[in-house]
């Protein structure tokens, strides 16, 4: 489903990205975990296009992100994106934040959005509050809604920044449920996150970079199972989040 081939990145003179590969086969859940600035959020953005790279190659579904020939709001579109901080727009409500990307990109009536939205905003548990404004919701609540948005859109792949990581502490658990949820069923995830309980419940691979580098690439098992085989700075990494 996501193809990552070589793939170099510059800000100026800065490298950013060394030489990244990876896939991420459909249905798969591959967590990416590593020390802050060593790329994680750059590499998850070059998925969807937010970031452009200059060297090596990323397809898509098969398509590639670097051919001038492809329409990169239409792929973007199908590319789910969970970030850090929620996004939500301020002055819509949660009904009009689940529909308005799906009226304006994909072209649905606002009957069919609405419809599509509501049912997402139900997954996630949230349909109580379906008129509400994200100002009015908890920052847990935000972010199911900003997951439930973007599973609106008919997603064929998921990409998660931090979901967690700007929310207090007894709210991070609600959103790593539906996390789970999502994974349990199938859908194809890349979660950048420090959550190991959540690695270790339904990833399938584990992604460490180190300042630009993808320095491990592994199955769950092996990521967990045998920790002496890791290198000395997931070892290091590891010691102080697990
Ligand atoms: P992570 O998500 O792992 O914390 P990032 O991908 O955010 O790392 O950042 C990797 C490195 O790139 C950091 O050193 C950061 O300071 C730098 N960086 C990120 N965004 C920019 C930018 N827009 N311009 C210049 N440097 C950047
Ligand atoms: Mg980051």
């Amino acid at each position: 489903m996501i193809e990552i081939k070589n793939v170099s990145k510059w800000y100026g003179s800065f490298q950013v990205l060394t030489d990244c590969s990876t896939t991420v086969n459909k249905g798969e859940v591959v967590v990416v975990c590593g020390p802050s600035g060593s790329g994680k959020s750059t590499l998850i953005k070059t998925v969807n296009a937010l970031e452009p790279f200059q060297q090596g190659e990323i397809l898509v579904d098969g398509v590639s992100i670097g051919d001038p020939k492809t329409n990169l709001p239409k792929l973007r579109s199908r590319v789910g994106m969970v970030f850090q901080h929620f996004e939500l727009f301020p002055h819509l409500s949660v009904t009009e934040n689940l529909t308005l990307a799906q009226v304006k990109v994909l072209g649905r009536s606002k009957d069919e959005a609405r419809a599509r939205g509501l049912k997402m905003l139900d997954r996630v548990g949230l349909m109580a509050h379906k008129d509400k404004f994200p100002g009015q919701l908890s920052g847990g609540q935000q972010q199911r809604v900003a997951i439930a948005r973007a599973l609106s859109m008919d997603p064929i792949v998921m990409l998660f920044d931090e979901p967690t990581s700007a929310l207090d502490p007894e709210m991070v658990g609600e959103v790593l449920d539906v996390m789970v949820q999502l994974a349990q069923e199938g859908m194809t995830m890349m979660c950048v996150t420090h959550e190991m309980g959540f690695a270790r419940k339904v990833s399938h691979r584990v992604i460490f970079m180190d300042q630009g580098k993808i320095i491990e690439d592994c199955k769950k098992e092996e990521f967990f199972g045998n920790p002496e085989a890791r290198s000395p700075r997931a070892k290091d990494f590891l010691s102080k989040i697990l």
